[in-house]
């Protein structure tokens, strides 16, 4: 076990051309069963508005043997596991943003609670 391992995770790097620096990102070891043949493609969305297509190259040790990136816009053609994997992280990003947007309306409550007890006193 070395620094980049963490339990069944491991850290590994990427160059992205489009962002222009090295992204880090952790692998769960366990995607390795999922595979029988190296490398293996592991694709996922990423960018702050979760509209860059990663597609990451990975050998039997998930070390990066190739990137491509690819910002998504309208006239992308995907294929039916590349579709699944954007819904399945646009769903998340959306349950992400429901959670936040629950604790704002929270925090926003206790002040306006806060406020009215500051006004009363
Ligand atoms: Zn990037």
């Amino acid at each position: 076990m070395n620094k980049h391992e963490i339990g069944s995770f491991v850290r590994r790097q990427y160059y992205c051309s489009i962002c222009d620096i090295f992204h880090e990102i952790k692998l769960d070891k366990e995607v390795l069963k999922k595979h029988s043949r190296f490398p293996f493609s592991h694709i996922f969305l990423h960018g702050q508005l979760k509209n860059i297509l990663t597609t990451l190259y990975l050998d039997k040790n998930l070390e990066v043997r190739g990137v491509d990136v690819h910002i998504l816009t309208d006239e992308d053609l995907f294929s039916k596991d590349q579709a699944a994997i954007i819904i399945n992280t646009l769903m998340m990003e959306i349950e992400n943003l429901r959670l936040e947007n629950e604790k704002l309306v929270k925090e926003i409550y206790q002040l306006k609670e806060k406020y009215e007890k500051w006004k009363a006193f």
